[in-house]
C-alpha cells in the first residue's frame, strides 16, 4: 500500500519545492528583533511577491510580526520562518506600509483569528491602491487581479503616532510623510534603538518613484524625519538590516542627489529630454541592484515632478 503512495507523494513533493523554491532569510537584530530579507529584485511566481524585507519581535507574551508579506503563500513563508527562531506563536501583526507586499498577506493571519493592526492613514491609502497593487502583484507572480485574497487591517488607530506596550515591549507607530506610497509608516522600539522602515529605506537596491505615487520631495522630508529618532539598527523595507549610514548612502543620499541634480538642470532649463539623457548617464549610484532599470526613470519622474512645483 505504501509503496504504491510513495511514488505519487515523492512527486508531489518535489512539485511542492519547485512552487517555493525561494525561501526568505531570517537575520537577528537585537536579541529579539528579526528581519526576514527577501528576494532584492523583481516580484516572481517563486517568491510569491516577497521582494521586500519584513521583520518580527518576540515579546513576553508571543510575536509581533511586522507586515504580511504579498499573497497567503508569502505569508505563510513568514510565519515559517519565525518558526525557525521561536515556538511562540504569533500573537499580533502590524502592517507599516501600502505597496502589496507589506500587507496583502493579511488574509493568512486574519484566517487564524491573528489581529492585524495599522495607522488609519496606511489604510485608507492600501484601499486607494489596491486596485494598482493587484494589478501589479499579479503580473509579477502570475494568475488574475480578482484571485487575489486581499483584506485590511482588523484594527486600526487614529492620528499621526500610536504606542503600544505588547508583551512588556513599548512600540511606537508613526507616520513620519508620505514616502514610497502615501499613508507609508515607520515602527520604533525606543528602547532597542531599532525602527522598522518600512518603504522609506531601501537598502542593497535601488529604490523606484512611482509614477502618480511617490513624491520625491516628501520621501527625502520623511527620510529626514526617521533619521531624527537616532535609531542604530535599522530594518528596511527593501534589502538587508543595517545601521544608519548605511540607509543614508543607499537611500538619503540618492533622494539628495536627484532633488539637487534634477533641481539644477530646471534651474539651468535644460528640456526634459536632454536631462534624463545627462543624469541617466551617471553612475554614482550605479553600485545599487536595479540601477540599471530604474535610475533613468527616476531621473524622468523627479523632472516632471519638480517642473510641475
Ligand atoms: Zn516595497
Amino acid at each position: 500500500m505504501f509503496s504504491k503512495l510513495l511514488p505519487a507523494t515523492f512527486c508531489l513533493l518535489l512539485l511542492t519545492q519547485a512552487a517555493h523554491a525561494f525561501a526568505p532569510t531570517t537575520q537577528k537584530v537585537t536579541d529579539n528583533v528579526y528581519a526576514i530579507v527577501g528576494d532584492t529584485g523583481e516580484r516572481t511566481p517563486e517568491n510569491q511577491g516577497m521582494n521586500n524585507t519584513s521583520g518580527f519581535i518576540i515579546t513576553n507574551d508571543g510575536v509581533v510580526l511586522v507586515d504580511s508579506s504579498a499573497t497567503e503563500a508569502s505569508a505563510k513563508m513568514l510565519e515559517d520562518a519565525v518558526k525557525t527562531v521561536t515556538d511562540k506563536p504569533i500573537k499580533q501583526v502590524i502592517n507599516i506600509g501600502v505597496q502589496d507586499h507589506h500587507w496583502m498577506g493579511n488574509s493568512y493571519f486574519l484566517a487564524q483569528k491573528i489581529p492585524v493592526s495599522a495607522l488609519a492613514k496606511t489604510v485608507e491609502s492600501q484601499k486607494n491602491q489596491e486596485p494598482m497593487n493587484r494589478m501589479r502583484l499579479s503580473s509579477g507572480i502570475g494568475g488574475k487581479p480578482e484571485d487575489l485574497k486581499v483584506e485590511f487591517p482588523s484594527e486600526t488607530f487614529d492620528g499621526d503616532e500610536k504606542t503600544l506596550s505588547i508583551g512588556g515591549t513599548e512600540m511606537s507607530l508613526r507616520y513620519l510623510g508620505d514616502a514610497h506610497f502615501p499613508g507609508d509608516a515607520v515602527l520604533w522600539l525606543p528602547k532597542e534603538k531599532v525602527v522598522f522602515t518600512g518603504d522609506t529605506v531601501f537598502n542593497d537596491r535601488m529604490l523606484g518613484v512611482l509614477p502618480d505615487i511617490s513624491n520625491v520631495k516628501d520621501w527625502q522630508a520623511t527620510f529626514k524625519k526617521v533619521a531624527e529618532l537616532q535609531p542604530e539598527h535599522i530594518i528596511p523595507g527593501h534589502g538587508n538590516p543595517n545601521d544608519w549610514a548605511t540607509a543614508q548612502k543607499n537611500t538619503g543620499d540618492y533622494l539628495d542627489w536627484l532633488v539637487t541634480n534634477v533641481g539644477k538642470s530646471l534651474e539651468e532649463m535644460e528640456d526634459l529630454g536632454d536631462a534624463v539623457k545627462r543624469l541617466s548617464a551617471d553612475e554614482t549610484f550605479s553600485f545599487l541592484k536595479m540601477a540599471k532599470e530604474l535610475h533613468g526613470r527616476n531621473v524622468h519622474q523627479t523632472y516632471l515632478q519638480l517642473e510641475a512645483e
